[in-house]
């Protein structure tokens, strides 16, 4: 697309040297027809242009748009790096957060197959937590315990 833009420029260059030469246009024929293509090779210029201007336009909301998954995704790995994989007594994994995250109260679970989906999901207790179910897909995990 640069040649193009170059031809354009030359052809306005080659005007200003056929009218600064005036004693060499040899009819306004001449003149004419330079400026025909001029104005030829500028809305060709302007057509790039206006291409150029939509593909920028397309890159920069792609860019948004990575950016804000790049922050969502750094914000998943903020999130994640707080828990640590936990065998229940049933065999069955969940993630369980470390003990130096945890808040007042107890310590909770999140859902193996959320997190590798990318998000975060708390299981929630259920049948005097013999069961743990999550709050997102709704996978139901076997504690093989009452008290987790
Ligand atoms: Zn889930």
């Amino acid at each position: 697309m640069i040649p193009e833009i170059n031809a354009a420029i030359q052809s306005a260059k080659v005007l200003k040297d056929i009218i600064n030469a005036h004693k060499e246009l040899r009819s306004y024929n001449d003149l004419s027809s330079a400026a025909a293509e001029i104005n030829s090779k500028l809305i060709d210029t302007q057509h790039l242009v206006l291409s150029y201007q939509a593909s920028h336009k397309a890159l920069t909301d792609r860019i948004a748009k990575l950016e804000e998954k790049l922050s969502s995704k750094e914000k998943f790995n903020r999130e994640i790096s707080r828990y640590k994989l936990h065998k229940l007594k049933s065999g069955m994994f969940v993630y369980i957060i470390k003990p130096e995250h945890e808040k007042i109260g107890e310590p909770h679970y999140i859902c193996t197959d959320c997190a590798s989906n990318g998000h975060i999901s708390l299981f929630q207790p259920v049948l005097n937590g013999a069961r743990l179910v999550c709050d997102s897909c709704k996978k139901n995990v076997i504690t093989g315990s009452r008290d987790r």
